[in-house]
């Protein structure tokens, strides 16, 4: 199905000023804000506006957790996990079906490369079934007791309704590594998709209604305010917020889950280096400097973003990214042979532009890039790559979650080192070199979540995937992820029926 087809068949109706119209999902309602009010989301590469959905106010917030509440307090809560991973099962079919679909709605609202947005959908239900798997295999343990007469057990128990908020710029992917062991686990869910992307997570809602899921387990509010996204993270019923975004945002988000207890896991920004020791493979090496800066127009958390490179083979390193830059294509997301779309709305424009000239006033030079590509469209810049950057300035500190790469040198393995964790950032990781000792010792050395050794940017359900510091707390993926939305139980059970000194403990 193309692109166009597959977005006309979405389940909206068309407004008057031409955009197909969403309502949010609360309980079993599909249903217009209790505002009345709605707003625009525009294609980024077109910038049309293409539809409208409700844009929400905290009283939707309520609404939402209460009917996220009453599902966990009814057939939801009472389901086994072998009946939750057979809905989780029909939910992944039914989004495997359905992945041009969602593709398609993905790039129209983000302006991310169709073939980078289908590559997701088109994983995104192994995420579902890998923790499917999880689901009925939620055992507690039977604790050997240090006295005679205790038997003690634990249960893994749903720790309740999740606020779930995302960013823009994987809208589904980032969600469904919340959605799949939140779901294991026996929780229920309000989500609050970005402002700039909020039609996905509305589309996605329609299939999990299609799959059977409870009414209530799956909610979506959308709205442009943050005192939306606020009002979420401070609502006494939620007990977990699951949030994607950025560093300044997600301690507000954790200082506002702290005022009532609940539990928080951020995933935050990056300014991941890629460790470059002069025996390693330069043709893989491009590849991968090119993956992880100009990939997604670098909009991605785990952008690698700082080349840290020996001195040896600088030059012919950044004169090899150089040419290669100077050929990515940059174009319609839609279409196959565009390699670069555009940023995902002005604002990232500005913030792009701004890094890069604040940069060449600080006496960093541009090898490539440096500039906007208008003839492309109005948000499209071109791959940049700095050199001559200190690591001092913001561009070598601070993420700027678009297509600039900062060189940075090093003559010892030390000062690689020192160089790459030289940021409050602890996100992603490579190490370049075919000497396998020094491959794993860097990697050992280097404070990120995840380190690949001789790639980058890969990820899989069945790996934790998350950061330290500024890039936040936490782990998604990998089989732990579920405890993240479990409370342990411990149960006591006395054995002997005799009565102790009720003044002394234990
Ligand atoms: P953002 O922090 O501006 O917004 C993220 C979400 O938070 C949006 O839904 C937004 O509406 C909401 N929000 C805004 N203010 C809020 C508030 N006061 N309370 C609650 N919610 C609020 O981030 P963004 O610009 O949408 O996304 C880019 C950022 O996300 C980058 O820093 C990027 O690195 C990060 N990110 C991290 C990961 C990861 O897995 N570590 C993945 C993707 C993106």
């Amino acid at each position: 199905m193309t692109a166009d087809r597959a977005t006309q068949t979405a389940m909206a109706a068309a407004t008057d000023s031409g955009t197909s119209r969403y309502e949010m999902r609360i309980g079993a309602s599909w249903c217009p804000s209790v505002s009345g009010a709605t707003f625009d989301t525009a294609n980024p590469y077109t910038g049309v506006p293409w539809a409208t959905v409700p844009d929400g106010v905290p009283a939707d917030v309520d609404a939402a957790v209460a009917a996220a509440q009453a599902a966990q307090d009814g057939e939801w809560g009472r389901m086994t996990g072998f009946e939750r991973a057979a809905l989780m099962h029909r939910l992944a079919d039914i989004l495997a079906r359905d992945a041009e679909e969602l593709a398609a709605t993905e790039t129209r609202d983000n302006g991310k490369l169709l073939r980078e947005m289908r590559g997701q959908m088109e994983y995104m239900p192994a995420w579902l079934r890998y923790f499917a798997g999880v689901a009925d295999k939620l055992q507690g343990e039977v604790i050997p007791s240090d006295r005679p007469n205790f038997m003690i057990y634990t249960r893994h128990e749903p720790v309740g309704v999740v606020g779930a908020i995302v960013p823009w710029n994987s809208p589904l992917m980032l969600l469904m590594w919340k959605l799949a062991p939140l779901l294991a686990a026996g929780c229920t869910v309000v989500v609050k998709p970005s402002e700039y992307t909020p039609v996905s997570a509305l589309e996605f809602a329609r299939r999990v209604e299609e799959a059977g899921v409870p009414d209530g387990v799956f909610n979506v509010v959308t709205g442009r305010s943050a005192e939306l996204g606020r009002a979420l993270v401070e609502h006494p019923g939620v007990r977990h917020v699951a949030f994607t975004g950025s560093p300044a945002v997600g301690i507000k988000v954790a200082q506002g889950a702290a005022k009532h207890f609940a539990r928080v896991t951020l995933e935050l920004g990056g300014k991941s280096a890629q460790v470059v020791f002069p025996d390693a493979d330069l043709d893989h090496v491009v590849n991968g400097v090119i993956a992880g800066i100009f990939a997604a127009t670098g909009q991605t958390c785990v952008a690698g973003s700082r080349l840290v490179v020996h001195r040896d083979v600088r030059d012919d390193l950044v004169q090899r990214l150089v040419q290669r830059a100077s050929t990515i294509v940059l174009g319609d997301p839609t279409d196959p042979a565009t390699e670069m779309g555009p940023l995902a709305n002005p604002a990232q424009f500005a913030t792009v532009s701004g890094f890069v000239q604040r940069a060449v006033e600080a006496g960093a030079r541009i090898a490539a890039g440096g500039r906007p590509d208008a003839e492309r469209g109005d948000l499209f810049y071109r791959p940049t790559i700095l050199t001559d950057v200190d690591p001092d300035m913001e561009v070598a500190t601070q993420e700027i979650f678009g297509p600039v790469l900062s060189v940075l040198d090093f003559d010892t393995e030390e000062e690689a080192i020192r160089l790459a964790n030289s940021t409050e950032f602890g996100l992603g990781a490579a190490v370049w070199t075919n000497d396998i000792r020094r491959a794993h010792r860097v990697a050992h050395a280097l404070r990120a979540g995840n380190v690949w050794i001789n790639a980058y940017r890969v990820v899989a359900p069945n790996v934790p995937f998350g950061g330290s510091g500024a890039s936040g707390w936490g782990r998604e993926s990998g089989i732990d992820a579920v405890r993240e939305y479990t409370e342990t139980k411990a149960v006591w059970i006395e054995l002997g029926g005799q009565t102790r000194d009720p003044f002394v403990l234990g």
